[in-house]
């Protein structure tokens, strides 16, 4: 892995952690919920790139999964709070 790439996967990393974060934050403190984020490539042709993609899962394991359209080091809590 070149230094190039380490830094992007760790970038990459960092946001998506931050992206938990606000995840956690909207859902609320108390709540006992699975957050995972991944970067993934966007199925629709119109979109112009990565999509971050957001999977909640509940202790029920009821599981919603959200896309935000915009790579993960541009998704704000804006972004977040319009989802959930
Ligand atoms: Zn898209």
């Amino acid at each position: 892995m070149s230094d190039q790439s380490a830094l992007q996967a760790a970038k990459d990393l960092w946001h998506r952690q931050r992206i938990k974060r606000l995840v956690r934050d909207r859902l609320g403190r108390g709540s006992a919920q699975l957050v995972s984020v991944r970067s993934t490539v966007c199925l629709d042709p119109d979109c112009p790139g990565p999509a971050t993609e957001i999977r909640v899962v509940d202790l029920a394991l009821m599981q919603t999964c959200f896309v935000i359209h915009k790579p993960a080091d541009q998704v704000s809590a804006a972004d977040v709070s319009a989802l959930l």
